[in-house]
């Protein structure tokens, strides 16, 4: 099912996103757990294992997503996630008071599905925020 990934490759990966999810941004080094290496374009649709598909992701953003690769807008309108490689993190969210908003039906749909402004995300968040974490 899924691809094997070298140790130096997911090393490369988080560097590049300087050791943040690139989803909510999380920072590694506060999480308890492992983080993950995130095919943006699932393999099951067709996404290849190539550093250019890749994104370093936190395990909540990791398993909100699965497989997907988008959803629907409240206009019914059928929106692919928001994609770190192609666009820019701060052209599509902004954090308000710890919450994660969207700036875009791409983000819309991200922030959703990936449950960012689950409340337990979000007072982990407010925590980090005040320690400067975040
Ligand atoms: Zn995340």
């Amino acid at each position: 099912m899924r691809k094997g990934i070298s140790a130096k490759l997911k090393q490369q990966i988080a560097l590049r996103a300087n050791f943040r999810c690139e989803y909510c941004l999380l920072p590694d080094k506060v999480s308890f757990y492992n983080f993950h290496i995130d095919h943006i374009r699932s393999l099951k649709h067709g996404g290849s294992s190539e550093v250019d598909n890749l994104a370093y992701c936190c395990p909540d953003c990791n398993h909100f997503k699965g497989t997907d690769i988008g959803s629907y807008t409240i206009d019914d309108e059928l929106v692919r996630f928001f994609n770190p490689r192609i666009e820019l993190w701060k052209d599509n969210f902004e954090i308000i008071n710890g919450l994660i908003l969207s700036k875009t039906d791409i983000a819309k749909v991200t922030e959703q599905i990936f449950k960012f402004n689950d409340v337990d995300r979000v007072i982990f968040r407010i925590e980090l925020i005040k320690l400067g974490l975040y």
